[in-house]
């Protein structure tokens, strides 16, 4: 032990305790073990680190060593190296002084301030290192227990190392033990960081938020420099996007984004991840040569490491996560791996479902262009009716004040004329509709008396139900009931419900017009005790063009846009409508408008 090499306990605040405190304090028993009942000054045990580093985690023994050496790390190497110069003890491995090669200008670390008892060869040299290096079952070194300072100042008898072999099986198991427990907490932790990033992102819908709320948690959930995330196209095909995170601005060449892109597909039909770090073999998916070109761009930015992970979901491979270490940060661990596989196939998910998202959108939007474009061309085609309409209609009205017409040129011309007023009434209805869905064109709301709006409604309609024996009845409420709107656009309303319930009302019944004030209300409603409607078209009125399927609403004349235009008028005033009807009995329009 004496002859371990502490290097500086860089310590930095984010490394994780490699051993957590019950381990420590199991360690710690045994070091006093062997202090006590095999009868050494000092005994120190260490595990070895993801690094490469062993690191002293429990010493008994002499207060001076142990300031000095807890905390110490010392490369595995340099113990390989003192071990192949060993005598074989069975777990325990002895190197006496006399084997050290004083060129190697070794510099020691704590080397007990004692000299030898005697000159006799069985005396204990200062030098000496006596130390049981612990492996796992499968082999591979975990740590070591050292001791030094023996009490009797001799080396150990064989009845000494029998005793010492035993704490030196205990430790090696309590060792591993220590290891395996600090293993999974650190997959834990990963795997809280995890499900923090797949919460995070699966609650944004597009990918470049996604990947802005993962950046962070990434880096620091994988203690990592950097992450890039590179997303396939949508067809799956080619190249999307290389998102860097941690301020880092990574140019990739095209041949790398290629190998990502080759290797994501392959990994993630092995699911595993990739490791690309300097003296590590490279494991497909990541070829010799693409390995070495991976690890020369690297070395160009100044990254020691990354871990590559492939994103996907279900067989679709979307794309792939890189994480990056700097130098002197500790190796990607097979914990680092599993969490990391498993954000893969989190976050694929939440990138196809952005996917989705982002088709759904642009098809929604599709649809509006189409929508808009619809709505344009009624506009123009309507318009462009209107001038010439105005036109025969002008002349149509100065060839019936001609005297010497016959009987038949007049019943024509005055037949002509009720067809180009009823194409008036289409245009304009046009018109009126295409001015109230165009978003541009809001409403200008001020409070509008519908008393006022009733009565011009009124006016306008009373000839015609008179004339088809219809009786109008107006029930006003007790105070004036005012709405926020646009009275013109309201006129249009009532005088709409008015018409319809008119002309699909039979003579000798009657229709009434209400007006109720709510708390924030102001409530037009409009029964009659006509034809009705029938529940399914119900559901459909207000969409243009729609006429009922009754035949008896059929056989009177319409267009299907009168409602259209009513529930467009609504909406913009954030209003709503209910119908009710009942086939034969008759219909009740329930209008609801803000209240001025
Ligand atoms: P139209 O020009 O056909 O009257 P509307 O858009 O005003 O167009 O109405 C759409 C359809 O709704 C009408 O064709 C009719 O079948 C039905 N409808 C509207 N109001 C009533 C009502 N008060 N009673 C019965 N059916 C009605």
């Amino acid at each position: 032990m004496s002859r371990d090499t502490p290097v500086a306990p860089t310590a930095p605040s984010r490394q994780p305790a490699w051993v957590d405190a019950p381990s420590r304090d199991a360690l710690q028993l045994i070091a006093e073990g062997v202090t006590e009942m095999a009868g050494f000054g000092i005994a120190s045990i260490s595990v070895v680190r993801d690094d490469g580093l062993l690191e002293s985690v429990a010493v008994a023994g002499n207060e001076e060593a142990k300031a000095e050496l807890e905390g110490t790390r010392t490369p595995v190497d340099r113990l390989l190296a003192e071990l192949a110069k060993a005598d074989d003890w069975g777990l325990l491995r002895f190197v006496p002084h006399e084997r050290l090669d004083p060129s190697a200008g070794e510099t020691w670390g704590w080397v007990p301030d004692i000299d030898p008892i005697d000159d006799s060869p069985d005396a204990w040299h200062p030098l000496d290192l006596l130390i049981a290096p612990l492996y796992d079952d499968f082999g591979a070194l975990r740590g070591s227990l050292a001791m030094d300072l023996p009490a009797d100042g001799r080396r150990p008898s064989q009845a000494q190392r029998a005793v010492l072999n035993r704490y030196a099986e205990q430790a090696g198991r309590a060792v591993v033990v220590a290891l395996e427990r600090q293993a999974l907490a650190e997959q834990v932790r990963m795997a809280e960081a995890a499900r923090l990033i797949v919460r995070r992102a699966s609650a944004q819908l597009s990918l470049e938020r996604i990947i802005d709320d993962c950046s962070e948690a990434l880096v620091e959930g994988f203690r990592s420099a950097g992450v890039w995330i590179q997303t396939f196209s949508v067809r799956g095909v080619g190249r999307g996007h290389v998102f860097s995170a941690a301020g880092t601005d990574v140019a990739l060449g095209d041949d790398l984004v290629g190998i990502a892109e080759e290797a994501a597909r392959e990994a993630w039909r092995r699911q595993e991840v990739a490791i690309v770090a300097p003296d590590r073999p490279f494991l497909p998916p990541v070829t010799e040569e693409s390995g070495g070109a991976i690890l020369e761009f690297l070395r160009g930015i100044g990254v020691e490491s990354l871990l590559f992970v492939p994103l996907g979901a279900g067989p679709e491979c979307v794309g792939n996560l890189v994480l990056t270490r700097l130098p002197g940060a500790p190796e990607w661990t097979a914990a680092d791996a599993t969490a990391a596989l498993d954000i893969g196939h989190d976050l694929g998910r939440a990138i196809l479902n952005a996917r989705t998202f982002e088709r759904e959108h642009r098809l929604v939007g599709e649809l509006k262009a189409l929508d808009d474009y619809k709505g344009q061309l009624l506009a123009t085609v309507a318009h462009e009716l209107k001038n010439p309409l105005s036109s025969v209609l002008g002349h149509l009205e100065m060839l019936e004040a001609s005297p010497d017409l016959t009987g038949t040129t007049r019943t024509s011309l005055s037949a002509m004329e009720r067809g180009a007023q009823r194409m008036v009434k289409v245009i304009d209805d046009l018109l009126l509709l295409s001015k109230v869905e165009d978003a541009a064109n809001p409403v200008i709301a001020r409070p509008v008396a519908l008393d006022d709006v009733v009565a011009s409604a009124m006016d306008l309609v009373s000839v015609a139900a008179q004339n088809k024996g219809v009786t109008v009845h107006v029930v006003r409420a007790a105070e004036p009931v005012v709405a926020r709107g646009d009275a013109d656009e309201l006129d249009r309303v009532c005088t709409n419900l008015l018409s319809n319930a008119i002309k699909y009302t039979p003579a000798g019944r009657s229709v009434t017009v209400r007006l109720e004030k709510g708390d924030d209300e102001a409530l037009l409603v409009c029964s009659d005790e006509g034809i009705g409607i029938s529940a399914s078209d119900v559901e459909r009125l207000g969409t243009e063009f729609f006429r009922s399927t009754n035949p008896e609403a059929v056989a009177q004349p319409g267009t299907g846009l009168g409602l259209a235009i009513v529930r467009r008028i609504i909406e913009r005033h954030s209003g709503r409508m209910e119908v009710t009807s009942t086939l034969g009995e008759g219909s009740t329009f329930t209008v609801h408008l803000p209240a001025a």
